[in-house]
């Protein structure tokens, strides 16, 4: 279940069952503590993001091209911030098409229209920030990939965008990256931590070559690792030391 706060219409993060997508509303502590405006009201004031969510995902199930552009000035009418539109509406809609597709309800070719969509999205919230600082040795926060062999570029492109909302500095690389070629980069920028991005289980061997590559670093970067095969809670055989992060959202306080 998807949750947004009724009053302040911000996405407050997932609940079980956390493959049922239908968005439902909560009260976000800040909230809570303000008790800002009655039950009723907050019932009423979370209607239109219910119908904005129910319409996106309509378009995304009819294979219909969604104006990024528009997308973000209709979001920002609601007072749905580009973040909480990332992480509380078009994060879950491409797994809950995902779904549709793996059950044969829609086509490849929907799936791929829609993740071309959101890429556009995400192209033009990149585009309202400031342009990253280049790269310098030891200015760079998360150095983010995904593993060799995984070409599942969007949530990655997803978490370099919230990193870099919250002010964090970004150097991204996807698709899929060797495990030499990360460790390098990382020898060159010595960035603090190395976010892996891996999609399925045996991706884990990227995530041990890049421990043990860093062993002999001496600012040894912390490796965190994301992507489907986390999220989904496989069982994932992950070397000591490399941390892994199932909810990005609810991992780096807003
Ligand atoms: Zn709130």
């Amino acid at each position: 279940m998807i949750v947004w706060c009724a009053y302040c219409q911000t996405f407050q993060g997932e609940k079980a069952p956390i493959d049922a997508y239908a968005l439902t509303h909560g009260v976000c502590a800040s909230c809570e503590a303000r008790a800002a405006i009655d039950d009723e009201a907050a019932v009423r004031a979370i209607q239109p993001i219910v119908a904005f969510y129910a319409r996106l995902r309509a378009q995304a199930e009819a294979s219909a091209a969604i104006p990024a552009r528009a997308l973000l000035d209709e979001a920002k009418s609601l007072g749905i911030a580009p973040i909480d539109l990332l992480w509380g509406m078009l994060q879950p809609l491409l797994y809950e098409i995902g779904d549709l597709w793996s059950q044969g309800r829609v086509t490849i070719a929907t799936e791929h229209r829609f993740s071309m969509n959101v890429e556009t999205v995400l192209d033009a919230i990149a585009e309202t920030l400031p342009a990253p600082a280049p790269a310098r040795r030891g200015a760079v926060d998360f150095l983010l990939v995904n593993a060799e062999g995984d070409h599942h570029v969007i949530g990655v492109r997803m978490v370099d965008l919230f990193l870099r909302m919250r002010g964090r500095s970004t150097f991204l690389v996807v698709p899929g990256l060797p495990s030499r070629e990360v460790l390098a980069l990382a020898g060159e920028l010595e960035p603090k931590t190395i976010g892996v991005s891996i999609a399925l289980p045996e991706h884990a061997v990227r995530v041990r070559e890049i421990v043990d590559g860093t062993s002999g670093f001496l600012r040894r970067p912390r490796v965190i690792v994301g992507g489907w095969a986390v999220k989904m809670g496989l069982s994932l055989d992950l070397p000591r030391g490399a941390e892994p992060i199932a909810d990005v959202h609810g991992w780096l306080p807003r």
